[in-house]
């Protein structure tokens, strides 16, 4: 048996294709290169706890690259700190150091 309207939703294809004029652009806080939302990694500065964690929650965000140079600028010269306008504790840089060696092994093999 098959189940194939389960599988792929048209409507948001859909949506992509008759509505270019609002892409979810965003920019890296470090090399403010702009791309869509997806290729970045988002920071968040959780509302109300001011709480800065990766990829969810809600409040204010910061978007960066996944990328060796964009990570080291925004470490180095606190871009995240200052973009979220919360200090960025290690763990979260360690978090992202590890998830671009991840990312990297994945490319490679
Ligand atoms: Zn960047």
């Amino acid at each position: 048996m098959k189940n194939t309207c389960f599988e792929q939703t048209p409507t948001a294809l859909d949506q992509r294709a008759t509505n270019p004029m609002k892409p979810n652009y965003r920019r890296c806080i470090s090399c403010r290169s702009v791309k869509s939302k997806q290729e970045f990694w988002r920071i968040v500065r959780v509302f109300p706890s001011g709480q800065v964690q990766l990829d969810k929650g809600m409040g204010r965000s910061a978007y960066i690259c996944p990328q060796t140079s964009c990570l080291q600028t925004a470490q180095k010269k606190n871009r995240l700190g200052r973009s979220l306008r919360a200090s960025v504790p290690e763990t979260l840089y360690e978090a992202l150091w590890q998830r671009l060696a991840q990312s990297n092994s994945q490319n490679q093999t």
